[in-house]
């Protein structure tokens, strides 16, 4: 019986082991120092020059960024996928911006949606906060004001009032990344961080380990299924085994 035990416990510290030596070798999992956000957004934008310019400065801010460059493809992706934040723009081919959010809301979509709108087009803001866009942003732009308008947005429609969110005796500060357990600070790294943000913006909600994937990795990046158990398995370990729920053949929950 101890014997069994024993090698059962032996079995699960050589698959942790082997699974740690996966992600320190996977190309894409190893930029795990840099402080991120744990924000996904997608971008509907068909400008190229403005599409890349937010793409690289969202990334370096911290924000995973996904693009369409078409109305219809970034309906599409608003609808399936689940983003944290929408950046539409309102020229767009195939569809219009303002096709795009109307869609959205009358199917009861609810992420935020920031629009870029050309400058002083005040009937275009009007029109666009009246079809469901919570803020919006006038051409040309800053990259700064985006992402703090964008975290700004994200904290307001999960209803926390200020940057630190909480749960049980878990803090956690959006701006800096801070984390900390019983008042104590826990060392996370960025992907941790990201992925401790996406269950703490999702409590009691049983999320699919393909859905945590899309989230911690961007579309072109590798994504492996496995390396999500050991993400987890580090922030049970550092944050309390009770933390996150298997939810067997399911996902994850944390209540
Ligand atoms: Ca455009």
């Amino acid at each position: 019986m101890r014997a069994g035990r024993f090698a059962v416990g032996f079995q699960l510290i050589f698959r942790s082991l082997v699974l740690e030596l996966i992600v320190r070798h996977v190309p894409g999992c190893q930029n795990d120092d840099q402080w991120e956000a744990g924000i996904r957004v997608l971008l509907i934008e068909d400008d190229d020059e403005i599409g890349s310019r937010l793409m690289d400065g969202l990334a370096g801010a911290g924000f995973t960024v996904e693009r369409a460059e078409t109305g219809t493809d970034g309906y599409c992706m608003g609808k399936e996928q689940d983003y944290d934040a929408v950046i539409l723009d309102l020229g767009l081919p195939e569809m219009e911006g303002m096709e795009v959010l109307k869609r959205w809301r009358a199917e009861g979509a609810l992420m935020p949606v920031l629009v870029l709108t050309a400058r002083g087009s005040w009937t275009e803001k009007i029109e666009g906060l009246n079809a469901g866009a919570d803020d919006y942003i006038t051409k040309p732009f800053h990259v700064p004001e985006i992402a703090a308008r964008l975290r700004a947005l994200i904290r307001r429609t999960s209803g926390h009032a200020t940057s630190i969110i909480s749960h049980h005796d878990i803090k956690l500060d959006l701006g800096s990344g801070r984390v900390t357990c019983a008042d104590k600070p826990v060392e996370l790294t960025a992907r941790e961080i990201r992925m401790l943000t996406y269950f703490m913006h999702r409590l009691g909600r049983i999320i699919p380990q393909s859905e945590l994937a899309e989230h911690l990795y961007a579309l072109e990046e590798m994504r492996e299924s496995n390396t999500i158990e050991v993400y987890i398995s580090r922030l049970r370990r550092k944050l309390g085994a009770d933390l996150i729920t298997t939810v067997r053949g399911l996902g994850y929950r944390m209540d």
